[in-house]
């Protein structure tokens, strides 16, 4: 038995069940996926605590509470096709790859893109591909997507997101300041898009052609 499953039972239960999070699907996720190998072996004691934990490159593993919560707004069903934006360690990408069933992954740092290629590979995954790019721009070869997540701040939801979700198709996103935004969720009907919860977060920026310039 994995020594980190009663870390991730109580992680679970007093972070993210305690919080609100009620989607079944989504908790079952968080309790099988193993968090701990998606950091280096160094951080491995902090993959359970309450926070975001260092990746490298400046750049941060989410808190579980916020992969919870943003996976759940997001809805995925299991014959989805999801586009997951800001790889990082591909712990958010590993999540939705066990609820949907195809999942696109693009990250802007290489020597990210590849550590998160192959932990995801290591434990099996095989509905989730990771690319390098500006993933202000959507990943358009695999458009449209059901799903969209964004798991860095944005200035304004880029175009290309909005025009690569599919009919009812849904995004969640943080939109604001470099230091403080709130986290949107967009549906499209058609031409139109419909906005709505606004619960405040702290994200990293999200730099490329539609979001942060550097
Ligand atoms: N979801 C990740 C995980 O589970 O580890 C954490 C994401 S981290 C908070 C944000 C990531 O977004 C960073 O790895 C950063 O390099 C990436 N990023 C920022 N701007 C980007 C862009 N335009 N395209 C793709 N990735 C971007």
């Amino acid at each position: 038995m994995d020594p980190y499953q009663a870390e991730r039972e109580r992680m679970v239960a007093y972070q993210i069940a305690s919080k609100g999070v009620k989607d079944e699907k989504v908790l079952a996720a968080m309790r099988k996926v193993p968090r701990h190998r998606f950091v280096s072996e160094d951080a491995q004691a902090y993959a359970y605590v309450d926070s975001p934990v260092r990746i490298g490159k400046g750049q941060t593993i989410s808190q579980p509470y916020i992969v919870a919560l943003m996976t759940e707004l997001l809805g995925v069903q299991p014959e989805h096709r999801v586009l997951d934006v800001g790889t990082g360690s591909g712990y958010q990408a590993a999540i939705l790859g066990e609820l949907a069933a195809e999942v696109h992954s693009i990250e802007r740092h290489p020597e990210l893109a590849e550590t998160a290629r192959a932990t995801l590979e290591a434990l099996g995954y095989k509905n989730i591909q990771v690319h390098v790019g500006d993933g202000t721009e959507g990943y358009a070869p695999a458009a449209p997507y059901n799903r969209i997540i964004v798991a860095a701040a944005a200035p304004s939801v880029p175009q290309a997101l909005l025009d690569q979700l599919s009919e009812g198709g849904r995004l969640v996103i943080p939109v604001g300041s470099r230091y403080s935004q709130q986290l949107e969720v967009w549906v499209r009907r058609g031409d139109q898009y419909q906005q709505s919860s606004n619960i405040p977060v702290v994200f990293v920026p999200l730099i490329g052609k539609q979001g942060w310039q550097g």
